[in-house]
């Protein structure tokens, strides 16, 4: 023991973690710079390096040049030293993505098969995984885990969907799939997985409503970094928020949720079309497109004006129909708010985000890669 009370080995670890993350943020270093903002002797960076380089975690990459002196190795990680899976199972098909430690998509597969609550579609699921793991060559072997992102709820130790009427899959268990994934499984909330790629891509939020335009509405509630999953992990199903009593009927059984006026599905509803045709005349300035849009805004707006009225807080728009919206939208969605808001918004309140459909599949493995991240 020191006499900080850690033994030499805690501390050991603590310098070869420090100066993995160190690299990890910094993409590309040298040694001499290590040393420098670690506050570590070279000696130790170097004994440090060569541990982590015998491990498969760094490498050189390339020189930076010279500036009179010696030139100085340039050191990054192996991103793709240990990459994680993620599905994401909908209704009419699965997405399947692989990504690096730094979180980018290495490969990217959608499966046209429609769920079922069974094992043999869990089979049907495992048997595609495996082919799309295989056309990855060696660095299967790197495999942390498979994370499972489906639109239902989990229970709070993640084993069984405890809400699942969208998908009908209320009751299915995690031991269904892992029958037929042959590595670590996890499974999680869709709308819990995108905002975990919020979290991800954006260092800088603190509190957020996420608003997840998918084909149905999903929603988190972000506070402090952290999401809100509640006592029951139904915290932020902001698709049930009520616009209306007596509005249209949602497939939670109840009346006039957002999801009824703001999924893409009920846009595409109201629109009678495909939501391509439907955007190429809207931004061509035809009358009906036009109403049909300001309809969906006004809705949009009143659940933003509700809910920043409880939290004061930035408000991200994200999933299927995000890659559709203009800035224009987003002025127009912000002058709504203001017309209806007691307090106003503050300008730049509401931003968009482009992830588009793989961020839940994306969010579900950045669980395994995040857990590595920590424990390196
Ligand atoms: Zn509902």
């Amino acid at each position: 023991m020191n006499n900080t009370g850690m033994t030499t080995l805690e501390v050991k670890k603590i310098n070869k973690s420090k100066v993995y993350q160190f690299i990890y943020d910094q993409q590309s270093v040298s040694k001499q710079l290590i040393a420098q903002e670690l506050q570590m002797s070279l000696t130790t960076v170097t004994h440090n390096l060569k541990i982590l380089e015998e491990e498969g975690f760094i490498e050189k990459s390339g020189q930076y040049r010279s500036t009179g002196g010696r030139k100085a190795n340039a050191i990054s990680i192996v991103a793709t030293a240990r990459i994680s899976v993620g599905i994401d199972i909908l209704k009419e098909m699965f997405h399947l993505v692989a990504i690096d430690l730094y979180g980018n998509i290495l490969k990217k597969e959608t499966v046209p098969i429609a769920f079922s609550f069974s094992l043999d579609y869990c089979e049907q699921v495992g048997n595609h995984l495996a082919t799309f793991i295989d056309t990855l060559g060696p660095l299967k072997e790197n495999i942390l885990g498979v994370g499972i992102a489906i639109q239902g709820h989990t229970s709070p130790d993640r084993q069984i969907i405890s809400y699942g009427t969208l998908m009908n899959c209320t009751g299915m268990s995690l031991k269904m799939f892992e029958q037929f994934i042959p590595y670590p499984c996890r499974l999680e909330h869709d709308s819990t997985a995108t905002a975990y790629v919020e979290l991800w891509s954006q260092k800088d939020i603190k509190d957020a409503l996420v608003f997840i335009l998918n084909r149905n509405f999903g929603g988190a509630v972000i506070i402090d970094r952290k999401i809100q999953t509640g006592l029951g992990m139904r915290g932020g199903s902001l698709e049930h928020l009520c616009l209306d009593p007596n509005g249209p009927k949602c497939y939670c059984g109840k009346k006039g949720c957002l999801e009824t006026y703001c999924s893409a599905d009920s846009l595409k509803q109201a629109a009678g079309e495909e939501l391509e045709g439907f955007f190429r005349k809207l931004r061509k300035g035809q009358k009906k497109q036009i109403s049909i849009w300001h309809t969906y805004l006004q809705h949009l707006a009143f659940a933003i004006r509700n809910l920043t009225v409880v939290l004061d807080c930035q408000v991200i728009l994200s999933g299927f129909l995000a890659p559709w919206l203009v800035p224009e939208d987003i002025e127009l969605l912000e002058h709504m708010v203001q017309e209806i808001a007691p307090f106003g918004l503050e300008k730049g309140s509401i931003c968009v985000n482009h992830y588009g459909q793989l961020a839940p599949a994306t969010g579900a493995a950045l669980y395994y890669i995040e857990e590595f991240l920590k424990t390196i």
